[in-house]
């Protein structure tokens, strides 16, 4: 098998740090993405982006373009386009690029596998025209494209808020924001107000996007509930219920979006400790302040390891590449200390907002369990919330007794889209928390791979 030094997986801040900190200090180092370049999410084809589509998305997107130099220049190797569909204890590696399966192996691992929209069912959510917000902004980094005909947006986050103002920039006429954090959300959010100061430019950003969107004549509905998407063969209107009124929009696109949580499944994979977070209501892996996992040699850094965002993951990044320098003997633990003592402060003090951040745009939670008996919850198998509630009723009492009987989670996503929302419901039906309740149990391949690109696994060279 092919061995490699170190590898990294993922290309966004947190992994393009890691890989060119690494390399910059002799570690043979090669970092990998199903990306077709480097970035990420929040940094997306900004290599390639045009001047304009760069400044339109704004300055926080530019910022990527030094980090994506700083790896091209680092002699970090790189694979794009390369999906990895495992990664197992002993540290080996199944990789699909260019249509051919490969196993490698390295001596140390980190992942950097970044953040996913956290995926909620609500009724009509599989409409042709209903998207997630995330999916409108690769669109728009990626290809420049925007809906010609005006949009919706919906739902809890960030992300949300960013999207509208890029959205306003290029022109899309947005019919409405409908706000679903429940008015509650501020006073919860308060007490973490004097701690999320020392980070006050988050939420000046924040404020701007807001008062730039009203100032545009944008509509904003607070406090939305019994979000609905609504349509024949395609969303025709969305509904809601706004101060006690049910009301309706007509939109032909509905972008939804309930905020991000880790893209865990890799690491899970590898089956290194992972705790419930109940306040970023998400499975996250258990990690020390070096970013390393339960397992020898494994780190999980960046969204991946609990959402910190780009800042937090880029020096998270480099805090994890000097925990390997020193692993693989490259230097010692006192210089180690010393070279990432500054990341671990800048690090420290950029998380400071999170507590206020996680409790001002936590989703609803009538919305997290309480689905309606016909809405679709495992989208590849088509299970609805009212199948699964059956086999609980029937004894079934955790998620992967769910899994086997109805094949939940079994589709092509194996189970990234649904895995949150079934435990959500299995822990709501029995009264348990999610420890309890548990997640799907993540086996390979944790991407599709057909059984002839199996047939055919290569253990020889892929990086040549
Ligand atoms: C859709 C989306 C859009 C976002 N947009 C913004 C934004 O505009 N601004 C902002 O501040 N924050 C944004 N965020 C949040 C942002 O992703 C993070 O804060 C930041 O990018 C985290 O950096 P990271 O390095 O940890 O991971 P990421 O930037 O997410 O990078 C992870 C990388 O890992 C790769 N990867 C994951 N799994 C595999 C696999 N199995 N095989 C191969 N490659 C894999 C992905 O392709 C990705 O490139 C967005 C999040 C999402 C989900």
């Amino acid at each position: 098998m092919e061995q490699h030094e170190l590898v990294i997986i993922g290309g966004g801040p947190a992994g393009l740090a890691a890989a060119a900190t690494a390399a910059k200090a002799g570690v043979e180092s090669l970092l990998m993405d199903e990306q077709a370049t480097p970035g990420g999410q929040v940094y997306r084809a900004v290599g390639e982006t045009s001047v304009q589509r760069a400044a339109l998305l704004g300055p926080d997107y530019q910022r990527g373009r030094e980090l994506v130099e700083q790896f091209n220049d680092s002699g970090a190797g790189y694979l794009p386009n390369t999906t990895l569909w495992n990664l197992n204890d002993q540290r080996e590696i199944g990789i699909l690029r260019d249509g051919q399966a490969s196993l490698i192996c390295a001596d140390r691992v980190i992942i950097a596998s970044g953040a996913m929209e956290r995926p909620i069912p609500f009724p009509g959510w599989t409409l042709p025209g209903v998207m997630t917000a995330g999916a409108g902004q690769i669109l728009l980094k990626s290809s420049g494209l925007v809906p010609g005909n005006g949009l919706v947006l919906a739902g809890v986050g960030p992300l949300l808020l960013l999207l509208a103002w890029q959205y306003l920039r290029a022109g899309v006429k947005i019919h409405a924001i409908l706000d679903m954090a429940p008015t509650g959300n501020l006073w919860k959010a308060l007490p973490h107000l004097p701690n999320a100061l020392r980070a006050h430019h988050y939420i000046l950003k924040g404020l701007q996007y807001q008062l730039q969107l009203k100032w545009a004549g944008v509509k904003f509905f607070n406090g939305v509930t019994d979000l609905q998407a609504v349509g024949n063969d395609s969303l025709e209107a969305v509904e809601f219920t706004h101060r006690n009124s049910r009301q309706s929009i007509k939109t032909p696109l509905l972008f939804s979006h309930f905020g991000v949580i880790p893209d865990s499944h890799l690491s899970r994979c590898t089956a290194c400790d992972h705790r419930w977070d109940s306040a970023q209501l998400c499975w996250r892996p258990v990690t020390d302040e070096w970013g390393n996992s339960s397992l020898d040699g494994i780190s999980v850094i960046g969204d991946g390891a609990g959402i910190g965002g780009a800042v937090a993951a880029r020096h998270a990044g480099r805090v994890a590449a000097f925990e390997s320098v020193r692993a693989l003997g490259y230097m010692n633990e006192k210089q180690r200390d010393e070279a990432a003592r500054e990341d671990q402060r800048w690090m420290k003090d950029d998380l400071r907002i999170r507590p206020f951040l996680e409790a001002l745009f936590r989703p609803p939670s009538a919305l997290l369990s309480e689905s309606e008996d016909k809405t679709l919850v495992c989208r590849c198998e088509e299970i609805n919330a009212g199948e699964i509630r059956c086999a609980i009723r029937a004894g079934h009492e955790d998620t992967n007794q769910i899994k086997f009987l109805t094949r939940c989670g079994m589709g092509p996503c194996q189970g990234r889209q649904c895995d949150n929302a079934v435990s959500q419901i299995v822990a709501h039906e029995l009264g348990v928390d999610m420890l309890v309740a548990g997640g799907y149990r993540i086996r390979p391949p944790i991407r599709p791979l057909t059984i002839e690109q199996l047939a055919a696994l290569d253990v020889g060279s892929v990086s040549k």
